[in-house]
């Protein structure tokens, strides 16, 4: 969720300005607990000390005590809300799964509550994503209905479910994705990213003019419960062990700036810091540059980190120990209930970034393949590298492993508008974009670890941002798949989905087309797409699966040439294979010498066009069409 155009409408701004604190006029009740979170933990997690929030009318008023083998109640934390008490426990090596007995006691009131200690199973969790992987984001709404019973649901905020309305919910689910694995598995994906699943139980809401459900997820409202539109947690978890057992991995989608203004803490807060609050209602600037500007004044700093992104946003104060520890806790128990292989973080630079690297670290701890790529939506390198772990002196580090490479997307779209233009050969223009972006890599610990990408939920789509040129498309493409980097896709793309964000981004939030009963094309099939579309399907899969199968791409070194005249060269290698991909960003065919190439090329004497197919026998020069990207696996 990147777009600043979210914020042009303020309609309702002043409801969340100054939060009332209704408890301190509260009457006199019995206490109960209605809820515990983490709704269970596990026996065994290197994150043994568990601070459980416990919510209820007066629960907090309740003296607590735990009696249970090897769970010790550390501290009883009451806070402003005496709906709420935070509860430090400490749970043993040696503790047992069970149920663990939770006495509070007033007067001669007396309430329990068992609380779940589980033991951790032995499925797959955390295994991460490298650059062997290629990522689908997929927003689970718009991609597949596989269940319409839960479509809508009259008891929820949003009541509405209408396919005809391009800013309601359209009734995809995880059921429905997990009807698609196969789709995935022949396209050559071997990750899926899904937009939020966690329940938003939010009401419509005016964004950029028109009133929308929260189909999107960006808005939280139970950290506990995957959406009931999306079938819940059990369908959540279905689709991890479905995907699996299919050889993909599954990365989670997660907001820590934000919650949605019907998240159940927000609607009776725990305490008035629960939330950055303000004297007036204030939005983010969406200016990040003040967060790296050593001449950066305070103030703009805290309206970046501290304003809301949008009034039906609150904005989550990380600062706050209980807000931290909510926060991270649900991290770890979503990886180790679901078994998500990598984490993408949204709205990163929004964060507190001491917050965001502790967060960071206690997955790191439980799960130390696990990949976290976060979404910094800046656009110098400078910026990006400050945000994951980078070379550069800055005051504060960074321990993110990766970032959507934001930098790499904005050098290849506009490098490749140009292509065929007379810019295509121009100083700054063309690939050189694209060379530019790749080579301030110095700043980045590991710029493998980034996650590139042309096209997103947010953006525009990126057959539309070629001008529909699918010459251009295919030459980012073949960048996307064989540069440096975990790459990932837009659904849709490989189908020649298009859209500006024009009036709105649900246009390209469009329903893939056979996804819903109903439909008319089932584009999931050769059949059901057209000629073109299956040219371009064809043309990702093949790349696809060249990439999956050769470690070149994954673990290989890269090295770029100066793009000259508009002929950009550059090639990935490792001691057992090396991949050269040219390309001819102008209009007209070129000849290609390679002698300025030994340095990678000297030993071969033909390739194979992984495209193709074609055996080229002379590589002294190579023959590229016009506004092409050719692959070549050279060969001895
Ligand atoms: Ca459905």
């Amino acid at each position: 969720m990147s777009h600043p155009l979210l914020a042009r409408c303020r309609r309702g701004a002043a409801v969340l300005g100054t939060l009332l604190l209704p408890w301190l006029a509260a009457a006199q009740t019995t206490p109960t607990i209605q809820r515990l979170n983490p709704t269970n933990w596990w026996v065994g997690m290197k994150h043994h000390d568990v601070q459980l929030l416990v919510y209820g009318p007066q629960a907090g008023t309740l003296s607590y005590t735990v009696d249970y083998p090897g769970v010790k109640l550390v501290k009883a934390n009451p806070v402003e809300n005496p709906n709420y008490i935070f509860l430090d426990l400490s749970i043993s090596p040696t503790a047992k799964p069970g149920q663990v007995k939770l006495v509070g006691k007033k007067g001669d009131q007396t309430v329990t509550r068992n609380w779940e200690l589980r033991a951790r199973d032995n499925a797959p969790k955390g295994q991460g994503v490298t650059q062997a992987d290629l990522i689908y984001l997929a927003m689970p709404d718009r991609f597949a209905n596989g269940d319409p019973a839960n479509d809508k649901f009259a008891d929820m905020a949003d009541p509405n479910a209408d396919r005809a309305n391009p800013f309601y919910r359209h009734g995809g689910d995880l059921q429905g994705a997990a009807q698609h694995l196969d789709y995935f598995k022949e396209l050559g994906v071997t990750a899926v990213w899904f937009t939020p699943v966690i329940e938003n139980d939010q009401p419509l809401t005016d964004e950029g003019g028109a009133m929308r459900s929260a189909y999107h997820g960006y808005g939280f409202t139970d950290h506990y419960n995957v959406d009931r539109r999306l079938g819940g947690n059990a369908a959540y978890k279905a689709f991890v062990e479905k995907a699996h057992a299919q050889g993909l991995k599954v990365v989670q989608d997660a907001v820590y700036n934000h919650v949605g203004i019907n998240h159940w803490t927000v609607k009776d807060l725990p305490m008035k810091s629960w939330l950055h609050q303000w004297p007036t209602y204030t939005n983010t600037s969406y200016k990040q540059q003040p967060i790296t500007d050593p001449h950066a004044a305070a103030i703009d700093k805290k309206v970046m980190l501290d304003g809301w992104f949008v009034p039906f946003l609150p904005d989550l104060n990380q600062q706050n120990p209980y807000v931290a520890n909510f926060l991270i806790q649900h991290a770890l128990w979503s990886v180790e209930m679901f078994g998500v292989d990598a984490w993408r973080i949204d709205t990163y630079m929004y964060n507190d970034q001491p917050f965001m690297n502790r967060c960071n670290a206690a997955l790191l701890t439980e799960y130390p393949k696990i990949h976290i790529f976060g979404e910094s939506a800046v656009t110098s390198v400078v910026d990006q590298a400050y945000y994951v772990r980078n070379k550069v002196a800055f005051p504060f580090k960074s321990n993110q492993p990766g970032g959507l490479d934001f930098v790499l997307e904005g050098g290849m779209l506009a490098g490749l508008k140009e292509v065929g233009g007379k810019d295509a050969t121009g100083w700054d223009n063309g690939p050189q974009r694209v060379y530019q972006a790749l080579a301030q890599d110095a700043l980045y610990e590991d710029p493998t670890k980034l996650v590139t990408f042309l096209d997103n939920h947010d953006h525009n789509r990126f057959l539309s941002e070629m001008g529909e040129d699918v010459a251009k498309y295919k030459i980012g493409l073949t960048w996307l798949l064989t540069t440096r980097g975990i790459p990932s896709m837009y659904y849709g793309t490989e189908i020649l989905m298009k859209n500006f964000k024009n009036p709105s981004d649900a246009e390209v939030r469009r329903d893939f087309p056979g996804g819903f009963p109903g439909d008319q094309d089932n584009k999931f099939t050769a059949a059901g797409r057209s000629a073109a579309e299956n040219d371009a399907f064809n043309f990702v899969k093949t790349l696809a699966q060249y990439r999956r199968t050769h470690p070149a791409l994954h673990s290989g070194q890269l090295m770029q040439y100066l793009p000259e005249n508009g002929l950009y060269a550059y090639f990935r290698y490792d001691n057992a294979g090396t991949v050269m991909v040219a390309t001819n960003t102008t209009d007209k065919p070129a000849t290609l010498p390679t002698a300025r190439f030994a340095e990678r090329m000297s030993g071969f004497s033909k390739a194979r066009n992984v495209l193709t197919g074609e055996t080229l026998s002379d590589l002294k020069t190579l023959q590229l069409p016009a506004k092409t990207a050719v692959v070549l696996e050279l060969q001895k």
